[in-house]
Formats: C-alpha cells, sequence, structure tokens
C-alpha cells in the first residue's frame, strides 16, 4: 500500500436531506474520529464494519449549562479496518442527520483534528493505487453515479466488477505468452524451434482480432447506452407528434394545439423510456407551406431526420391516407435507412380507419413490425414502442449477462490502436518479416491494451481521470 494521509469529504450531495454522510480514509481515520465523537465506546475499540451510535462534539467548545464538550448532531459512524474496505485504508464514515451547513462545521472540526480535504475522486482514486480495482473499473464509478437510464448503470455495474477487465487481461496475456515465446526462441534457438510458427501466430492474432472487433463494435451500443438514442419525431401537422414527446417525456414540454403548424422550431428532450435514454427531437410538421419560418422549421425536420438514429414517423390513424401522407412516407427512404425507422399509427382510439397494410401498399420495403399503433393522448402502446426499440438497438444482448459495451471514449481509443498494431503484426507476418521485429508491434498492443485497465499508465492519466469524479467518491 501506498503511503498517505487521511482525508475527509462530504460524500453525499451538497444539498439538505435526511442524512448526510462525512467519508474519513487514511491511516489516521479512526483516530481523527474518535477526537470528535462520544459513544458508549470508543471507535479504536471497535470491531471493523460495525456501527455506532453517540454525538459529535467539538472538544474546545465547553456546553456553559453541562461544561462537557459541546454536541453537535445525533450520529451513526461505522469504522471499517484495512484492508477490507473502499479504498484498502481504515474508513471511517459518519451519518450524520444535520443539514449541509451543520456537515461542513463537522467536516471543519475533522479537518482540526488531523484530516485533509480530499480531493475529487479522491477515495477511488485511492482504491486504485492500492490496488483494489483497477482503472476501468474506476471509471465504471463513476459511470455508475452517473448513468441516466438502468440499462446503462447495468452495464457500468458490470464493468466495475471486472467484466471488461477481465476480458483485457485475457488477451494480455495471450500476447505476453507470444512475446516471451519469442524472445526465449531467439535466445535459445536449441531448445525453442521458431519452424512454422509464424503461421501458428497468424491462426491466434487472429483469433484476438476477432476479439477486439466484437468489442468494438459494442462502442457504437454503449454510445446509445450511455449518451442516448438521438430521436427525430417527424410527421404531417396535426399527427401528433408535440402529444408523443409530452407522453414520453411524461409533462408538458410542447405546446399541442390543434391549429396545424404550431410546432416551428425543434424541441429537444431527454427522456428515459423503458430501459433506454432518448433524445428526443420534435420537428415542425412536414406539409407544403408558404409560411417562410415555416418552411426554415420544415428544412430542419427533414436535416434532423438525417441525423437521427431513430426516426418516429407519426401519422393520424383516424383520417385516411392522403396525396401528402403517401409523400411522406416515400420521403423516409431517401433521407433514412428505413432500418432505423417506426412508423407509428397514432389516436389509435379514435376509430381508426389507416392501416398497417395501406402504409405497407406505399412502403413495401417497411418490415410489418416497425408499424405499430399507438395513442399518443392516452399514453397507449408505449411499451411495444420502447420493446421495439431495445431489439432495433441492442440486438436483445442487454438482457445477458457478462456482455459489456465499451462505453467509454478512452478505451475505444486504446481499442483502436490495440487493433492497429495487430494488424500491421499480421501483415508482418504475410510479409514473412523476422519474429524479432513482429514483436515490437505486440507489445505496442499488449501496451495499448493495457492502458484500459491502467497496467501500462502514461503521465497525469490517473490524476485527469479523477479529477473528473465527484466530491467524496
Ligand atoms: P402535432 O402537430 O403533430 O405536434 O400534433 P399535436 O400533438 O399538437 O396534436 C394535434 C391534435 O391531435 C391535438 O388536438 C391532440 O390533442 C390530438 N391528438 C394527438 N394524439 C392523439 C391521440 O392519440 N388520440 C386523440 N384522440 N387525439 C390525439
Amino acid at each position: 500500500m501506498f503511503q498517505s494521509d487521511t482525508i475527509a469529504a462530504i460524500a453525499t450531495a451538497m444539498s439538505n436531506a435526511g442524512i448526510g454522510i462525512i467519508r474519513i480514509s487514511g491511516p489516521d481515520a479512526i483516530a481523527v474520529a474518535d477526537a470528535v465523537f462520544r459513544g458508549k465506546r470508543r471507535l479504536s475499540e471497535m470491531e471493523s464494519h460495525s456501527i455506532s451510535y453517540g454525538y459529535i462534539v467539538d472538544p474546545d467548545v465547553k456546553d456553559p449549562l453541562t461544561s462537557k464538550p459541546r454536541r453537535m448532531d445525533e450520529v451513526l459512524v461505522s469504522v471499517f479496518r484495512a484492508p477490507r474496505t473502499y479504498t484498502r485504508e481504515d474508513v471511517v464514515e459518519i451519518n450524520c442527520h444535520g443539514g449541509i451547513l451543520m456537515l461542513q462545521e463537522i467536516l471543519r472540526l475533522i479537518f482540526k483534528k488531523g484530516a485533509r480535504p480530499a480531493e475529487a475522486g479522491e477515495f477511488t482514486k485511492r482504491a486504485f493505487l492500492n490496488g483494489r480495482i483497477d482503472l476501468a473499473q474506476a471509471e465504471a464509478v463513476m459511470d455508475l453515479i452517473r448513468a441516466e437510464n438502468d440499462l446503462s448503470a447495468r452495464n457500468s455495474l458490470e464493468q466495475l466488477s471486472g467484466a471488461l477487465s477481465y476480458r483485457i487481461r485475457e488477451m494480455r496475456q495471450k500476447l505476453l505468452y507470444e512475446i516471451a515465446f519469442i524472445e526465449a526462441a531467439l535466445d535459445d534457438p536449441e531448445h525453442y524451434d521458431l519452424d512454422g510458427y509464424a503461421t501458428e501466430l497468424k491462426g491466434k492474432l487472429e483469433d484476438l482480432s476477432a476479439g477486439l472487433e466484437e468489442l468494438l463494435a459494442s462502442s457504437r451500443e454503449g454510445a446509445y447506452l450511455k449518451e442516448g438514442i438521438v430521436t427525430a419525431i417527424v410527421g404531417r401537422p396535426n399527427a401528433g407528434k408535440s402529444s408523443l414527446l409530452n407522453a414520453l417525456a411524461g409533462r408538458d414540454r410542447a405546446i399541442v394545439t390543434d391549429i396545424p403548424g404550431t410546432t416551428r422550431d425543434t424541441l429537444e428532450e431527454k427522456v428515459r423510456l423503458g430501459h433506454v435514454t432518448l433524445n428526443l427531437v420534435d420537428t415542425a410538421g412536414i406539409r407544403e407551406s408558404d409560411d417562410q419560418i415555416e418552411q426554415i422549421g420544415v428544412q430542419r425536420a427533414f436535416s434532423s431526420m438525417r441525423e437521427a438514429d431513430l426516426i418516429l414517423c407519426v401519422m393520424d390513424a383516424s383520417r385516411p391516407m392522403d396525396r401528402e401522407d403517401r409523400d411522406l412516407l416515400r420521403e423516409l427512404p431517401s433521407s433514412t435507412d428505413l432500418g432505423h425507422c417506426i412508423i407509428l399509427l397514432n389516436k389509435m382510439d379514435l376509430d381508426p380507419v389507416l392501416t398497417r397494410e395501406e402504409v405497407r401498399e406505399v412502403l413495401p420495403e417497411m418490415a410489418e413490425d416497425r408499424i405499430l399503433s399507438a395513442s399518443a393522448l392516452r399514453e397507449e402502446g408505449l411499451d411495444l414502442l420502447s420493446d421495439r426499440i431495445e431489439k432495433m438497438f441492442f440486438r436483445g444482448q442487454i438482457q445477458e449477462n457478462g456482455q459489456v459495451f465499451i462505453t467509454n471514449a478512452r478505451h475505444k481509443y486504446a481499442l483502436d490502436q490495440a487493433r492497429a498494431s495487430l494488424r500491421l503484426v499480421i501483415d508482418g507476418i504475410d510479409r514473412q518479416m523476422t519474429e524479432d521485429l513482429l514483436t515490437v508491434d505486440l507489445m505496442n498492443c499488449y501496451e495499448a491494451l493495457g492502458k484500459i485497465t491502467g497496467e501500462t499508465l502514461e503521465d497525469d492519466l490517473a490524476d485527469e481521470i479523477f479529477s473528473k469524479f465527484c466530491m467524496g467518491k
């Protein structure tokens, strides 16, 4: 364990709440807490992983009535002794029930007794430096805190428990074995034979490369998971686009009226639908118009369609299909990949006259299960919509355990580097390069992968990563 001082911070949100927690970590954590705690027993006498009831007192200020140290808050204090703790150091957590001002007072007292303010992410950094978690796991802590939907949270938890790190380590071990073998063979040609080795190596590296490709491919899904799916809601005026956005967002975000053409600009909204996050863009209704502002809106609608990951095309199913509806449907394949498109036959609570078959007559390429019925007004049909979206973007893999998605740009970059080095080795084998030259790129690949878990650590990288954390974590 590296030598360190004792740090403290408020670990809960900086707002008044029922409970606030102060966390202390380091060799003097228990002594510092003891200096301000009065309970049945001293904390230093408590067993690890136990909790004690008592008071935080200011030992330097006497209460004029009792002449005892002034009580500041009634608390529960947990004691965790190294090494089975978050940081692998002694950790004390004080559950206070004062508001934020009182928490800050108590923290100041703790600083006076010998702890120093923790930097952002310093608790997790210590966990990393003390070898309890690797860098990828530390980053997963931050992602878990920031997760906006439960799939993203589940993925972060999977990474925190080491699912990604395990796969990276496995790849690195294989690489290291080959590097070591080549070095040994070059040093001791009598005992190690390199004849035919290159072909064998190529096979192994192709397997590794497939693993890398799989991880890299998951980064697209990883981005949907973490950042959300950019979703454009398009359709004719009055089809129910704003109502759909409101139904999804669960509040009145867009202005709903029954005068066609009231949504003239694009609105954006992040909503959680089922297990995923949609970044919704509500667009102006698409129709022919002489109104200039409305025309600009229509232009924007088309451009947001081109930029979107998902297009929800809303149609008013209570009216028969007319020429403009057909034009809109025919427009879809030229603005987007139909694979990213869902057609929503809205207003199914009224007597629907527009059918799925009619849509398919105009747009035969549209898959039948991508044409859904819904009522934005009654919020019906949204479950099926969310189910369909998950299947479209996550290929159903989401339910399986152990599947990790690359959600971190730093990891993706390192994987890209590893892939490039691996390609150079495979290329080198094809060009019959000598083994000693191959080891250079094998080593580069090994190092690139090590950056993900932090085994190859670049200067200041850890500092930079942990500085992005929240206080008290
Ligand atoms: P937009 O122009 O496409 O954004 O359409 P709006 O969301 O403003 O809706 C136009 C009109 O249709 C409003 O009067 C809505 O209340 C109504 N509307 C929207 N969705 C439904 C629905 O599912 N059922 C019924 N009956 N009316 C709806």
